[in-house]
């Protein structure tokens, strides 16, 4: 089954596997059209973004969009971050701006450009390049980010000691020094490790309960719902299962997401090589790929495509779904669920910024608005602010709260006092604004269907 939703799928639309900075074909000069110098802008052959910036009109609609911008009047804007900066870089080979660390990579501005200029693309590579150029590896800023965006890693060392993981990572003095020496804002609660991952669980129950090759699916559960909210990825087993789908539960790493907004493009590429090869094994044994987080998602389809050039990448880009989405093509979920019995429960959901951009961020709304005893009312389209790593920075921990401020209040004034969200940070976020209980679809379609 093709994702048909998916916009990359046709490589010759136009140049775009720039492979985190390794060098791939260069760009046929002919294309550059019969007036333009030709300069080379991109010496080491990466991608030529030139035909992107020059498909922007200055209409200044990704700015407006931009939740970085309206609180923070010193950072330029999607605008300049994308094609203002490309064009400059043709004139000549100008250093990238340092304000591309503040772009948040919410990627808001990609579905507001009504001329489809890859801005979030055109970021990524910028942060890529201003990294690996600019940055001291030696700095305190680069070493903070490569920790926070293999994040990965840490959870592996964590999860062994979950216990002592939890005392250490939310004990006053510990968080003080990490915020000292690392810049680590001590301002919020360190997520919780889970006793058992996810994997271990899978593990333990002896992997797939049903057995059926008519109907199968690859679980890619990501870093979150393994170390730290096995419920969700338990939630989703069991309610593709419900369906009667096999489930598969292939070997993968980190999806990128941390490390495309830290610039770590090297990183990126290593875990997508694993991440691209592992899944798309799966699909020859007849799977589609499901994710239960709206940012691995994104990350399989749109942004493993337009950075990296791996083979067999657009097959995996083109049959990732997420998996309240895919539920919802496949299934009658609305007929499942219409003898539900929830008892009168009220969610205030948030549409995290990576599902709109998936288009995606009033599935939930949908689905629960005909089933009895539940009431999800969607808090707005205001975006969290926490972005991930962002809202980690001591540097950007007041700017990612003052993003927050609308959906804080919204979730306030919401009738009811249980958040919900596909997005593991944006619930973080939702949870330190407001101290709700935060839970995601799937987990109260599982207490619908299998309570
Ligand atoms: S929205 Fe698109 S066309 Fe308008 S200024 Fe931004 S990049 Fe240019
Ligand atoms: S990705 Fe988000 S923060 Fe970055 S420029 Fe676009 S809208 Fe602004």
């Amino acid at each position: 089954m093709t994702n048909e939703t998916n916009e990359n799928d046709d490589p010759t639309a136009q140049p775009r596997a720039t492979d985190g900075g390794s060098a791939v074909e260069p760009v046929d000069d002919a294309s550059a059209g019969e007036n333009s110098e030709i300069v080379e802008v991109f010496p080491e052959g990466d991608l030529d973004l030139r035909a992107g910036a020059d498909d922007c009109y200055k209409c200044t609609t990704c700015d407006i969009s931009c939740p970085v911008a309206e609180v923070d009047e010193e950072f330029p804007g999607p605008k300049f971050q994308g094609p203002e900066q490309w064009r400059l870089k043709r004139k000549e080979d100008i250093d990238i701006g340092d304000s591309i660390t503040s772009c948040s990579n919410c990627m808001r501005c990609d579905s507001a450009c009504p001329s489809d200029v890859p801005l979030s693309q055109m970021h990524n590579e910028a942060r890529g390049e201003y990294v690996d150029e600019q940055m001291s590896v030696l700095s305190r800023e680069y070493i903070r980010n490569r920790i926070l965006s293999n994040y990965r890693t840490s959870a592996r060392f964590a999860s062994k000691v979950p216990r002592f993981a939890n005392f250490m990572m939310n004990f006053g003095p510990v968080r003080w020094v990490m915020e000292k020496t690392l810049g680590v804002t001590k301002e919020r609660e360190f997520p919780e490790f889970a006793e058992q991952t996810f994997r271990e669980w899978w593990h333990d129950r002896g992997g797939a309960q049903v057995q059926n090759a008519d109907k199968r699916v690859a679980y890619f559960h990501g870093c979150y719902s393994n170390y730290n909210t096995p419920e969700v990825a338990k939630a989703m087993v069991r309610v593709f299962e419900y369906f009667d789908y096999e489930v598969l539960v292939p070997p993968q790493q980190c999806s990128g997401t941390p490390m495309f907004a830290n610039g770590m493009l090297t990183d990126a590429r290593r875990h997508a090589v694993t991440n691209v090869t592992e899944l798309a094994a799966t699909i020859d044994d007849g799977a589609d790929i499901i994710a239960s987080c709206t940012s691995c998602s994104l990350s399989l389809r749109q942004e493993y495509p337009e950075l990296f050039d791996i083979d067999r990448i657009e097959d995996v880009a083109g049959n990732t779904f997420e998996a309240l989405e895919y539920l919802r093509i496949h299934e009658d979920l609305e007929e499942a669920l219409s003898d539900a019995e929830l008892d009168g429960q009220s969610f205030a959901y948030h549409g995290p910024c990576h599902a709109r951009n998936q288009g995606l961020h009033r599935q939930a709304v949908e689905l629960f608005r005909d089933v009895d005893d539940v009431h999800v009312e969607d808090v707005g389209d205001s975006c969290s602010g926490i972005s991930g790593t962002y809202g980690w920075k001591a540097e950007k921990y007041k700017t990612s709260m003052k993003i927050g401020e609308e959906m804080f209040d919204h979730l306030e004034r919401a009738e009811g006092d249980t958040g919900m969200t596909e997005c593991p940070t944006c619930a973080m976020q939702m949870e330190h604004g407001t101290g709700y209980e935060i839970r995601h679809p799937l987990q109260l379609i599982e207490d619908a269907l299998l309570a």
